[in-house]
C-alpha cells in the first residue's frame, strides 16, 4: 500500500506489481520503474511498475482472445449492465479517485468534478449499449438491403496527462458499449487512476478477462500499440507532434483507423454588448481551469475596441483572487503544472515573451513559492500576432490578450488565423452576431456566453490540425464500430 495525505486525512491505495493484463496485475515481461512525484511538494508519491513493448503483445493477444470468448456473446443489455456496474464502482471510490487525480497537481474540487463526469460517461454509454442498430433500405424488388453495425475489434487507447481518468472514460465507455476489447495506455505522468480502474473493474464488474487491459508506460509502449498489427483501431489524445507519429504508425502497420484529439490555441471573442462580468468569469475559467493544461484552453483573447480597459481591470481583480497552493488541500483552488518538464516548458514561454518584448504583462508571470511546480496565473496584453505567445500551444496558465478588434469580420479572420481548430468562445447579447460567429469560426466546438461545458451528449473533437474523429455523443459510436452493408435476394 501507499498513502496520500490530504486536508481531510491520509488515503491508502493498493500497489500494483505491473500492468493489468487478462484480468490481473502481473509483473512486466521486461520490468522497469517510473517514479511519480507529487508536483506540489516534489516528494516521491509512488513508484510505478511500467509495461514494456513485449507486454503490449501479450495484452493484444488477451484482447484478441477475449473478442472471441464469452464477451462476444454478451448482449447489448449485458454490456449495458457491465457499464453500469463500472459506474457504480467508480462512484463508490469517488474520493479515492479524486485524491489520485488531485495528486497530479489539480485542485480537489476540479478533480472531483472530473471523476463525477467520468461516472456520467459510463452511464451515458451504458444507455447506448442496447440501442446499436443498422438500417433497412428499399432498393430493388426481390432484394432486401440492410446494414449491420459490428464492433471494430481490439482498440488501442492512448491518452494525455491532463484529465487522466476522464479522457480514458471518454474512450473506454463507448468502446465497451460497442462490444470491443481494449488496450489502454495512460500518460506516463498520470497512470495511477487508470491502474485503480483496472482493479475496480476486476473486483466489481463481470467484464470477462482480457476485455480491458491497462499498460502504464511512455513512448515505447504507445508506439508499440500504434504499430501493432493486432490492434484494429487507435484512439489518441495528445499533442500534434505525437499525433503525427501515431498516424504514420497506423499507416505503416495495418492501415488501422485512428481518432486524433490534439492540441489547440483557442480564440475567445468578447463583443462590447456582452455581459462583461459574466464574460470575465468565463474567460478566467476558459484559460485557468486545470492551470491552463486544457486542450480547449482559451488562450487568445480578442476584445472589441473600447472595452479593453474595463475588461482587463476586472480580469486582473479576478485573477488576484486565486488561492494558489497544495492541490490536496481544500483551502486552495489553483494547483501546479503536472511535472518539472511541463513547469520548465511553460516558464520558458513566459521568459521568452518578456525578454523579447512580445507583449505587456498585466498580472502574474512568476513561479509561486520555491517548492513545487506552481506558476502564477499570467495575463499578457498587446500581444503581437506573430509571437510565440500568440501562435504556440503553451499548455499552462498563460493568457494572451491580443490587440482589440474593430469589426466582427476582423475578429473572425484573426481568430481563424491558426493551424489549430479545437474550440472557441463568443460573448455577446446579439444572437445574430453569435450565430454568424458559430458559422464562421473554424473549430470543432464553439461555446456562446459560456465555456468548457463538455456534455457527454455532445460530440467533442477538433478540425484542422486539432485532429479528426469524435469523442462523446452518438457520433463517437461510429469510431468504435464498422458498418457492413448486406444485400440478400429474397
Ligand atoms: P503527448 O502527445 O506528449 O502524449 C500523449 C500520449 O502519447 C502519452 O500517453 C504518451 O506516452 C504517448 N506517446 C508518446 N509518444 C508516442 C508514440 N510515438 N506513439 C504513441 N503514443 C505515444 O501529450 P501530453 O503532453 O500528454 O498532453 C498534452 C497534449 O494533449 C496537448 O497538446 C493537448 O492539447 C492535447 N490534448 C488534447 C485533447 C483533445 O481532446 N483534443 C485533450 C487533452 C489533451
Amino acid at each position: 500500500m501507499y498513502s496520500i495525505r490530504t486536508s481531510r486525512g491520509a488515503v491508502s491505495f493498493p500497489r500494483f506489481v505491473g500492468p493489468f493484463i487478462n484480468g490481473k496485475f502481473q509483473p512486466s515481461l521486461s520490468p522497469s520503474e517510473r517514479q511519480i512525484f507529487n508536483p506540489c511538494t516534489e516528494e516521491l508519491l509512488e513508484t510505478v511498475n511500467e509495461a514494456s513493448p513485449e507486454d503490449v503483445d501479450l495484452a493484444v493477444k488477451s484482447a484478441q482472445a477475449a473478442l472471441k470468448g464469452p464477451w462476444k456473446e454478451f448482449s447489448g443489455r449485458k454490456r449495458r449492465n457491465v457499464l453500469l456496474d463500472i459506474a457504480k464502482a467508480l462512484e463508490n471510490s469517488l474520493w479515492e479517485l479524486t485524491v489520485l487525480e488531485a495528486a497530479c497537481g489539480k485542485p480537489l474540487n476540479e478533480a472531483k468534478f472530473d471523476i463525477e463526469d467520468s461516472i456520467e460517461c459510463f452511464r451515458y454509454f451504458a444507455g447506448h449499449a442496447d440501442k446499436l442498430h443498422g438500417q433497412n433500405f428499399a432498393t430493388e424488388d426481390n432484394f432486401k438491403s440492410f446494414t449491420v453495425r459490428k464492433p471494430i475489434g481490439v482498440c488501442g487507447l492512448i491518452t494525455s496527462f491532463n484529465y487522466p481518468l476522464l479522457l480514458s472514460a471518454w474512450k473506454i465507455a463507448p468502446a465497451l458499449a460497442c462490444g470491443n476489447t481494449i488496450v489502454l495506455k495512460p500518460a506516463p505522468q498520470t497512470p495511477l487512476s487508470s491502474l485503480l480502474l483496472g482493479d475496480l473493474i476486476s473486483k466489481h464488474s463481470n467484464l470477462p478477462e482480457g476485455v480491458f487491459n491497462v499498460l502504464p508506460g511512455g513512448e515505447a509502449v504507445g508506439s508499440a500499440i500504434a504499430n501493432h498489427t493486432g490492434i484494429n483501431k487507435v484512439s489518441f489524445t495528445g499533442s500534434g507532434n505525437v499525433g503525427r507519429k501515431v498516424m504514420t504508425s497506423a499507416a505503416n502497420s495495418n492501415i488501422k483507423p485512428i481518432t486524433l484529439e490534439l492540441g489547440g490555441k483557442s480564440p475567445l471573442l468578447v463583443f462590447a454588448d456582452a455581459d462583461l462580468d459574466q464574460a470575465v468569469e468565463d474567460v478566467f475559467g476558459a484559460i485557468f481551469s486545470n492551470m491552463g493544461q486544457n486542450c480547449c484552453a482559451g488562450s487568445r483573447l480578442f476584445l472589441e475596441k473600447g472595452i479593453e480597459d474595463s475588461f482587463l481591470s476586472k480580469l486582473k481583480t479576478r485573477v488576484e483572487q486565486v488561492k494558489i497552493g497544495d492541490s490536496l488541500d481544500e483551502a486552495y483552488n489553483f494547483g501546479t503544472m503536472v511535472d518539472r518538464v511541463q513547469f520548465e516548458r511553460v516558464t520558458k514561454f513566459i521568459e521568452n515573451a518578456r525578454r523579447e518584448g512580445q507583449a505587456d504583462l498585466l498580472v502574474g508571470g512568476k513561479r509561486h513559492g520555491d517548492k513545487g511546480y506552481f506558476i502564477e496565473p499570467t495575463v499578457f496584453y498587446n500581444v503581437q500576432e506573430t509571437s510565440s505567445l500568440a501562435r504556440e500551444e503553451i499548455f499552462g496558465p498563460v493568457l494572451s490578450v491580443m490587440k482589440p478588434f474593430s469589426s466582427i469580420e476582423e475578429a473572425l479572420e484573426r481568430a481563424n488565423a491558426t493551424p489549430y481548430g479545437l474550440a472557441s468562445g463568443v460573448w455577446t447579447r446579439d444572437s445574430s452576431k453569435a450565430e454568424h460567429c458559430v458559422q464562421e469560426l473554424e473549430t470543432g466546438v464553439t461555446w456562446v456566453n459560456c465555456y468548457n461545458l463538455c456534455s457527454t451528449h455532445l460530440p467533442f473533437g477538433g478540425v484542422k490540425q486539432s485532429g479528426f474523429g469524435k469523442d462523446l455523443g452518438t457520433e463517437s459510436l461510429n469510431e468504435y464500430t464498422t458498418v457492413k452493408a448486406v444485400t440478400m435476394r429474397v
